[in-house]
């Protein structure tokens, strides 16, 4: 080959070279600006930020959400520049924020927060915090933001109209409650067999509404979250007899017979009463409604290394395992059990999971078509332990928090 020939060749090779490489350029140029483009274009507010917690990015709508330019807070650790408060108004601390939960452990985190604005008023917000992995490492986040403001003052006049209801409809039918009984065990005169069998309808019917209207005022207490859970020690085997006192009548008319497994101390617990009886008299009234006659109720507690556990096992009807993911839904009500049982509104269990957080306990269930079904309810053992991080070790809170300090100092 020649001396002009290779020279040739070569410059044509470089060309291509130089040529592939502005293609690339341009290529990743274009990419950026179409990434960039489509997170500015994000109908919801975005902002992402680094493993630390520095914030990279911020999509316009969040800008006008928080009041803060791309150019005020890029670059700033996110925890420093926004207060966080809970839906209650709680300051939440930063080993509890979603934001440092999500980058602890790498999971994504949804729920509501609160957010101080740059003009100091606070933006209700309903938050999801993905984490953003590239080969399996954890490089930032990526939080999406909607304001929920007005979806918040909707629901929370809802409540304080069942709340002002439900007070108002109580003490009426206590007085229908009390002459009821008072008719029924004679103090007014001799009945009939069939006067006294109308009275007892009646009494049933008014507990009916009475439950009702006592679910329906704890569950807005739990939405404005007014309710306030006072745990003391108590022996929880005191509370079940009581519960079951109060539904034997009801399980007598049925042929439902109870039988209680508790240890011998009487089954010691660090928890609210009143919460507890109320989350116990949901699910022993569940179980006699959901339970045909002659059948049997069983409720034991026992003890495992971390948590105290106590279950209401039924023979009853059982839940469709295809609605198993429903079951703690607001109104939610199963097939099997709507052509039946016609009493029911669907709240109880969604009451009893409320109260529950409240406790700081967890509630779950098996069951099945036909047999029964068994709800179990957990309490920690140490009345402290209600942690949202309660699942990941103190020294990985600990570590993170440190290596998130260390990128503000
Ligand atoms: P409801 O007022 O309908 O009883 P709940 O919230 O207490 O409302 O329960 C929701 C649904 O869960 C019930 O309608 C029923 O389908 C199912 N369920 C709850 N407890 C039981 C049970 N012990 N046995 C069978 N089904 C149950």
């Amino acid at each position: 080959m020649t001396r002009s020939k290779i020279l040739c060749t070569k410059s044509h090779l470089m060309g291509h070279i130089i040529k592939s490489m502005s293609d690339q350029t341009s290529q990743a140029e274009s990419q950026q600006i179409i990434t960039e483009v489509l997170f500015n274009s994000i109908g919801d507010g975005a902002i992402t930020t680094d493993e630390y917690g520095k914030l990279t990015r911020i999509n316009p709508v969040a800008e006008k959400l928080l009041g803060y330019s791309s150019k005020e807070v890029v670059g700033i650790w996110f925890p420093k520049l926004f207060t966080a408060y809970d839906s209650n108004g709680a300051q939440m601390p930063i080993t509890e924020r979603p934001l440092t939960r999500a980058l602890v452990t790498g999971q994504i985190i949804s729920e509501h927060v609160i957010y101080k604005h740059k003009n100091g008023s606070l933006v209700r917000l309903s938050l999801t915090i993905s984490p953003i992995n590239i080969n399996k490492k954890l490089v930032g986040c990526i939080q999406i933001l909607r304001d929920i403001s007005s979806e918040y003052e909707i629901d929370k006049m809802k409540s304080d109209f069942i709340s002002l209801a439900s007070h108002q409809l109580r003490t009426p039918l206590s007085a229908v409650k009390t002459y009821t009984h008072m008719l029924i065990d004679g103090m007014m005169g001799p009945l009939s067999q069939s006067q006294l069998k109308s009275l007892k309808t009646i009494l049933t019917a008014v507990n009916r509404m009475n439950e009702t209207v006592s679910t329906l005022l704890n569950i807005s207490r739990i939405e404005s979250g007014t309710i306030v859970a006072e745990r003391k020690p108590l022996q929880a085997q005191k509370i079940i007899n009581s519960v079951i006192d109060d539904h034997r009548l009801t399980a007598s008319d049925k042929d439902i017979t109870f039988s209680v497994n508790c240890p011998s101390d009487g089954f010691r617990l660090v928890t609210d009463g009143m919460v507890l009886k109320e989350v116990l008299g949901n699910l022993v009234s569940n179980a006699i409604k959901y339970t045909p006659s002659k059948g049997k109720i069983t409720i034991s507690a026992k003890r495992d290394k971390t948590r105290m556990i106590i279950s209401v096992s039924d023979t009853g009807v059982g839940i469709p395992i295809d609605s198993h993911l429903n079951v703690f839904s607001k109104f939610f009500r199963a097939e099997n059990v709507i052509k039946n049982e016609a009493s029911g509104i669907g709240l109880g269990l969604y009451l009893v999971k409320g109260l529950m957080n409240e406790l700081g306990g967890e509630v779950w269930f098996e069951s099945q078509e036909g047999k029964g079904t068994t709800f179990y309810l957990s309490f920690p053992t140490k009345a402290s332990n209600t942690s949202t991080l309660k699942h990941i070790s103190p020294r990985k809170v600990k570590n993170v928090t440190a290596k998130v300090r260390k990128t503000v100092a």
